[in-house]
């Protein structure tokens, strides 16, 4: 599953002792497994490898160069939603034949920065976006690759801020708009029609939506046969759900071996998008206890990081499981496991049964590599976090801890004040 794992009661992350780091960097961090990284992205492709998928690591999910190059070195495509988000993978030097583009929000300079690198084509989400790169491409003299992200109206069960496959999100082309646009392209003649690319949520621990999902795309390509229109490109999307403690989940063999033989079927190229499925158990957040508060109806463990580090429980509700970095005998009781931060939502865990650490003990909060780091925030003049990633016995920083300096540097007092 990941590499986190206890050695006489001490918290290793593959060879080396966490606390030993935790000594070394201060708290909190966060720290990640190259080796879990890679063995979950290899896990995709050899499940899917009948199709022979490229696969795109969301960038979103986390954006560090480290991972980043890790990945591309294992042959690793990316998925990417910004201009920011093209200029990292550019910096490692990502194959451009290996990027897909999405968002609802492209600007005309993300636009112009992804057909000069030759990105595998955009992930166009609306018929006004289409309108627009058909323009650029034509002022650039280019074609522009693209596959229509089509909203394929599925309901995946899963957190509401995080289901995108409906016609009640702002994602994607309906498919009657989308058959309009493939049977008329005549009308876009800058634009060089690759695919089509659908992406129903996050965190999707159900096989049955992908299916559905795909089902439905099959019989959109079928119609578009008939209508004289064939396509390259099925982008699949990215979304399966990991295990965020003793829940499990299906294995990527397991989603494989239900949208692996709808997909060959296809005859296309197959793309897929996972983030969170390679990056979530691959990453915790250490963080060291400050207090344990008893305030007569409740007990608090107060931590030294706080939601601006991970926002996820306060953000989507989300279950973390939480361990004591060295594994405790303290008396167990039920209590919160809160950040430092002026808000009811900063919070990790919600009456956990818990040992009753004590200050400057290591707790790590387990399951932190997907939508961590990449949401943190400096709420309350908070530094973000350093991130550390470990191979075998070796460790880096490989983004080091915010000072005070870095979080005032672009503000400044103006004239009328002096
Ligand atoms: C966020 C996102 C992904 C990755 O989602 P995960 O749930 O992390 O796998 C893939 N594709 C697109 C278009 C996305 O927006």
């Amino acid at each position: 599953m990941h590499d986190f794992k206890f050695r006489k009661n001490e918290l290793f992350c593959e060879n080396v002792k966490v606390r030993s780091i935790a000594q070394k960097v201060g708290t909190p961090f966060y720290c990640y497994s190259y080796k879990t990284f890679i063995d979950h992205f290899q896990k995709i492709q050899k499940a899917f490898k009948e199709v022979n998928p490229t696969v795109c690591f969301a960038v979103k999910s986390n954006s560090n160069l480290a991972v980043l190059k890790a990945l591309a070195d294992k042959g690793a495509g990316f998925d990417i939603v910004s201009g920011g988000e093209l200029k990292k993978v550019l910096k490692i030097k990502a194959d451009p034949q290996k990027i897909a583009y999405a968002s609802v929000g492209k600007t005309d300079n993300e636009i112009t920065t992804a057909l000069k690198a030759g990105i595998l084509f955009f992930n166009v989400e609306s018929l006004p976006e289409l309108k627009r790169i058909d323009l650029i491409a034509q002022k650039m003299k280019k074609k522009a690759p693209v596959a229509l992200r089509i909203n394929p109206d599925v309901e995946a069960p899963t957190h509401k801020a995080i289901t995108t496959g409906t016609l009640k999100n702002k994602f994607g082309i309906d498919l009657k708009t989308a058959r309009e646009i493939l049977t008329h392209q005549e009308k876009y003649p800058f634009i060089k029609f690759k695919g089509i690319h659908i992406h129903i949520g996050s965190q999707i621990t159900k096989i049955d939506p992908f299916v559905s999902a795909i089902q439905k795309m099959i019989k959109f390509l079928e119609t578009l046969k008939n209508l004289g229109v064939t396509l390259e490109y099925f982008d699949v999307g990215g979304g399966i759900g990991i295990m965020y403690y003793d829940t499990p989940t299906p294995t990527a063999e397991e989603f494989a071996k239900e949208m692996v033989p709808l997909l060959k079927k296809t005859g296309m190229k197959i793309v897929l998008e996972p983030g969170r499925f390679i990056s979530g158990n691959s990453g915790i957040l250490v963080s060291k206890v400050l207090y344990l508060k008893d305030n007569g109806a409740k007990k608090f463990l107060i931590v030294d990081a706080g939601m601006n580090d991970l926002i996820r429980p306060a953000l989507y509700n989300s279950y973390h499981n939480i361990v004591p970095v060295k594994k405790s005998s303290a008396k167990r009781s039920t209590m919160d496991i809160v950040g430092p931060i002026c808000e009811s939502g900063d919070f990790f865990a919600k009456d956990r049964k818990f040992p009753e650490l004590k200050n400057g003990d290591l707790i790590a909060i387990m399951s932190a590599g997907a939508y961590g780091h990449v949401m943190s925030s400096n709420y309350n003049v908070r530094p973000r976090v350093p991130e550390i990633l470990v191979k075998g016995k070796q460790w880096e920083v490989v983004r080091k801890r915010e000072t005070f300096e870095d979080l005032i540097k672009k503000e400044s007092i103006p004239k009328f004040l002096k």
